[in-house]
């Protein structure tokens, strides 16, 4: 059952910050609710989400509408230029900026509705060919630029690691994460926080909140596998 999933990642989460000597109050769980029908993320609702994940426009413009006010949408997939109009006054959180063009036009958009968008700096730390993301030697000068773009504010970095069995291997890459944050912030740069860490899903979220995380994308392990048919 969703909310039994929900409460045992919970159990998980709180687990790995004792480990760390973290606060439990200082992650986020996003029940990553794409491709998954309304009926669902209302029962994960009623276990108490409050943020929940998705990957395609269509789907945050469908959904939005249909749920509580107060729910967190946050856009955590590729994003085309063309679609940022259809969400930017929807998602409480953009994860996955990786370019100054697409952060111009979600600052051009965003001042158009009087809005102000949160943003994360995508970084495709292990540096896989398929995978979005700027690099980690771009990721500060492109901070910097966007740093000077109105109605946009960088929040953090988000990665997506590895697809791997064990989740130890991803460790490294969480820790690189990390350690990238702290060198963005020691630049002081005006209207930049990196006060949020966007890293772990179902495999390997408790390792990541061991290395820093402050929001965990968890789909699988809340609403079962996917089904793309
Ligand atoms: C689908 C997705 C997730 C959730 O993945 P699970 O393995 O099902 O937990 C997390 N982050 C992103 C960016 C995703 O696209």
């Amino acid at each position: 059952m969703i909310s039994d999933n929900i409460k045992k990642i919970q159990k998980n989460i709180e687990k790995s910050c004792q480990k760390a000597g973290r606060d439990p109050k200082e992650v986020t769980l996003i029940a990553v609710s794409k491709t998954k029908p309304i009926p669902m993320l209302e029962e994960a609702y009623q276990a108490g989400s409050r943020d929940f994940g998705e990957n395609k426009v269509q789907e945050i413009m469908d959904k939005h509408p249909a749920l509580p006010e107060d729910i967190r949408w946050h856009m955590i997939g590729h994003l085309q230029r063309n679609k940022v109009k259809y969400i930017v006054d929807k998602v409480a959180l953009v994860h996955s900026v990786d370019s100054l063009r697409l952060a111009e036009e979600l600052s051009r958009q965003a001042g158009k509705k009087q809005a102000e968008i949160d943003v994360l700096v995508e970084v495709n730390i292990a540096e896989e060919e398929s995978k979005f993301g700027t690099s980690r030697a771009e990721a500060i000068q492109l901070v910097e630029e966007m740093a000077k773009l109105p109605h946009i504010h960088v929040k953090g970095l988000m990665t997506i690691a590895p697809f791997v069995e064990d989740p130890e291997e991803n460790r490294k890459y969480f820790r690189q994460i990390k350690e990238l944050s702290v060198d963005i912030t020691k630049k002081n740069i005006d209207n930049v926080s990196m006060s949020v860490l966007s890293m772990g899903m179902t495999n390997d979220y408790m390792v990541a909140v061991e290395e820093g995380a402050t929001m965990v994308r968890v789909g699988t392990g809340i609403f079962g596998e996917r089904n793309y048919n």
